[in-house]
């Protein structure tokens, strides 16, 4: 059993609910830019956020972000302990420091001070890339990321510091995978996932799901941040649809949807795209869906994929048959408009409000 760790408002770690957490891009002398930016990931749901500190005035920025939003911030500290005492003056929810940059004891020690008496969480998070030396593999390079924040954990654990989660991100997947499989074999407390410097959207988004969806999978993690080269809400987007491919949250519905083939007769692309935008307009309205929505390209695989959702659509020449569960409930003409499918399938009239 993991350790609950408190991050503001949100319990971390046991068997709370994996939390999202979100990322600032903008810089942080562009204040407006910086806030609006926290909105939106809020809005998307980013339940925490982290904020690279990297001087002193950036500190500062916590009180602005904290009047116009209500997420817990953690702030991102390298080289300069120093930096993590302001932070956390200034009144951030939580500290991450990097055992490769922060090294000295009494350093840390000063910094679990503080921390301990405003009542926050310290992350030890620690990436491949800070290693000075080079690794001839994989097992050897997640152990030295092991034993490097073990070592850092004992000195806050002999300060009579325990409020640490943990983060052992490389570039690589399977180095991420093992490193974070063998810490949680030896030390209980949570785990905060991700897969560092993941690469251009694609092949990031490619990277971060296998590797956070393995470590989830095996009951692994109990915080997510997916790394992309894109901008930040993505990254909220695409951990939401991580977490929901595992089963691990419903505040969105699964869309089964075919890949189409010469099959299909409809343009199915179009269809569940604008099916699936009108579902996150609705859901940041505060609505509900069912868990499971199928929309397929036709009768050979649509009836049996449909009957497996919630409610579904198997579409044909010319016109859909709408399943709820294994029952056939009606037709709907292909030409149909995107709200009259919803209606159709019993979405929109079947709505609740959070
Ligand atoms: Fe093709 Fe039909 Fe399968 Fe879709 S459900 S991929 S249209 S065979």
């Amino acid at each position: 059993m993991k350790k609950v760790i408190k991050l503001g408002n949100l319990k971390v770690g046991g068997k709370n609910p994996v939390v999202i957490k979100g990322m600032i891009k903008s810089s942080l002398d562009k204040r407006s830019a910086v806030i609006k930016e926290a909105k939106v990931l809020q809005d998307e749901g980013a339940q925490a956020i982290r904020v690279a500190v990297k001087n002193p005035r950036d500190a500062g920025i916590i009180r602005y972000l904290k009047k116009h939003t209500k997420v817990p911030f953690v702030a991102d500290i390298h080289f300069q302990h120093k930096l993590a005492l302001l932070a956390i003056d200034e009144g951030f929810d939580g500290i991450r420091l990097n055992p490769l940059n922060i090294t000295k004891a009494e350093h840390i020690r000063e910094v679990a001070k503080a921390a301990k008496a405003a009542k926050i969480p310290i992350r030890v998070g620690i990436n491949s890339g800070g290693f000075k030396r080079r690794f001839s593999n994989i097992e050897a390079q997640a152990k030295a990321m092991v034993d490097k924040t073990v070592q850092f954990i004992r000195v806050l654990e002999k300060s009579g510091f325990s409020d640490i989660m943990v983060s052992l991100k490389a570039a690589s997947v399977s180095a991420t995978v093992l490193a974070n499989r063998l810490f949680s074999k030896r030390l209980d407390y949570p785990l905060h996932l991700g897969v560092t410097a993941s690469g251009p959207f694609l092949e990031g988004l490619v990277k971060s799901s296998i590797g956070i969806g393995i470590l989830l999978d095996e009951g692994i993690g109990s915080i997510i941040r997916v790394s992309l080269t894109a901008p930040s809400f993505w990254e909220i987007r695409a951990a939401k649809w991580m977490l929901s491919s595992l089963g691990l949250r419903h505040d969105y519905p699964e869309i089964i949807s075919c890949p189409t083939c010469s099959r299909c007769q409809v343009d199915l692309v179009k269809i569940v795209d604008g099916f699936y935008k009108e579902t996150q307009r609705l859901k940041a309205k505060g609505y509900r869906f069912p868990k499971r929505i199928a929309i397929m390209g036709c009768e050979v695989n649509g009836p049996g994929e449909a009957s497996q959702a919630d409610i579904g659509v198997a579409f044909g020449k010319g016109k859909g048959v709408v399943f709820k569960k294994d029952k056939i409930v009606g037709t709907i003409s292909s030409k149909s408009s995107i709200k009259d499918l919803m209606d159709k399938l019993g979405v929109s009239n079947g709505y609740k409000r959070n």
